[in-house]
């Protein structure tokens, strides 16, 4: 049985929105896109849902979260001037916790994402199937990165890689058509350029999706380019091995070959134009997370330059511990005003291209465009509806300006992944 969404205006992002829109939608697959007149002779006897003053997009793509920290929303705001201090309290906070806990919370994220118009998540987490279960338990779609141990050492490279491999393999026989396991090499910093190399061979040879962070601290770059940094404390109170490659983050997974695995690199802050052109040249990906970004202060990616270099890039969120909130539109409002205020900026970013970074740039990043990211006859019906009758968005005399410099997650009146409905707000 066919289903017809309509609303005042329906935005497909590869093409003019519709006003007086609608969506036809057959099982879990959208068959047609366009004016709601047309629409019903196409399909007379369809399911009819008006939802009127409001905006049809496709879902949010979330390109970068770690699920598992929902429960420490607003726990870490005391440490956020301080990086490591940062990393180690999540560790406390996480050792304080649960399995279970850190079950409950995930899903918990996966709910608020979902309420967000989120559709599909680029999650990491230390225990896989945390992600993994939350996905599946409110119906979202994602892929869920099993990270790394901190394993900066070569010596223990081999272990660690089998170890991580174990994990992984094991997560996949849980997989779904919806959710898909990848693996998270965590940074720079905690893994060591034999595991790197290692994963890199493996992800190749798998077709294993993989997702790092890279270049998002200061810190990070002067121990790259100059072995010095916070971590180096840590490397030698353990007596760990850890060599500096004296080159960039970007520069260093390329000869590591990781960039050649085509990761979604989170943030890429500190990047230089011949890092950019590493990363668009090997076909990786950017999660940019410019509210995380703020918080702790690491400086603002550029994110035009980004886009003009043709890397595929999407927005993320980041965890709650580092945002406060998962939501995709106050994160496009954020990457828009963070972009054109940078110095140094080449143009202006629109509201349109936040937009579609927030849906189809996300969906590229993460390699499933042939699937999400827009409205298109054949494409899976992952869907968000955006209502429009609040003071603070009237009048709307440009939908995009409307979604993004007026819009939040409480707009959010229902969201669809493959056709089915997992959250309605009731009004
Ligand atoms: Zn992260």
């Amino acid at each position: 049985m066919t289903l017809i969404l309509a609303a005042k205006y329906v935005l497909p992002i590869v093409g003019e929105p519709f006003v007086g829109g609608a969506v036809a939608i057959d099982g879990s697959v959208i068959s047609a896109v366009g004016e709601l007149e047309s629409m019903r002779k196409e399909f007379p006897d369809a399911d009819f849902e008006d939802h009127g003053d409001a905006a049809i997009l496709p879902g949010f793509v979330n390109c970068h979260s770690h699920l598992e920290l929902t429960a420490m929303r607003g726990a870490l705001d005391s440490v956020e001037d301080d990086f490591r201090a940062w990393l180690l309290k999540v560790q406390e906070l996480r050792s304080s916790m649960s399995d279970e806990d850190i079950r409950n919370a995930a899903t918990d994220g996966a709910r608020e994402g979902a309420a967000a118009g989120v559709t599909c998540f680029a999650d990491i987490g230390r225990m896989g199937f945390a992600g993994l279960n939350a996905l599946k338990t409110v119906g979202l779609r994602g892929i869920v990165c099993q990270e790394t141990e901190f394993s900066p050492d070569n010596r223990t490279a081999d272990d660690d890689f089998l170890k991580l491999a174990g994990k992984y393999e094991k997560l996949r026989e849980e997989e779904t058509n919806l959710v898909k396991m990848g693996i998270s090499p965590h940074a720079t910093y905690t893994v060591s350029s034999r595991l790197f190399e290692l994963i890199a061979e493996y992800a190749i040879i798998n077709r294993v999706p993989l997702s790092i962070h890279a270049a998002e601290a200061a810190e990070e770059i002067s121990l790259l380019t100059t072995g010095k940094g916070f971590f180096n404390e840590v490397y030698e109170k353990f007596d760990l091995e850890w060599n500096s490659p004296h080159c960039s983050p970007v520069e260093y997974l390329e000869r590591l070959g990781v960039l050649s695995a085509r990761p979604l690199l989170a943030h890429c802050i500190h990047v230089s134009e011949s890092d950019l052109d590493r990363i668009a040249s090997n076909g990786a990906a950017i999660a940019h997370c410019p509210k995380s970004n703020a918080k702790f202060g690491h400086g603002v990616a550029p994110f035009e330059a980004i886009l003009d270099a043709g890397i595929a890039v999407g927005i993320g969120s980041d965890s709650v511990a580092s945002n406060n909130v998962c939501d995709l539109l106050e994160e496009s409002r954020n990457a828009a005003l963070f972009a054109r205020n940078r110095d140094n900026r080449n143009r202006t970013i629109t509201a349109s291209e936040a937009l579609e970074a927030t849906t189809l740039g996300g969906a590229r990043a993460m390699g499933l465009d042939h699937l999400i990211g827009s409205l298109e006859p054949g494409k899976q019906a992952d869907i968000a509806v955006v209502s429009l009758d609040h003071l603070a968005q009237q009048p709307v005399n440009d939908i995009y300006a409307a979604l993004v410099f007026s819009s939040n997650a409480r707009d959010v009146r229902m969201t669809m992944v493959a056709g089915r409905e997992i959250y309605n707000r009731g009004n």
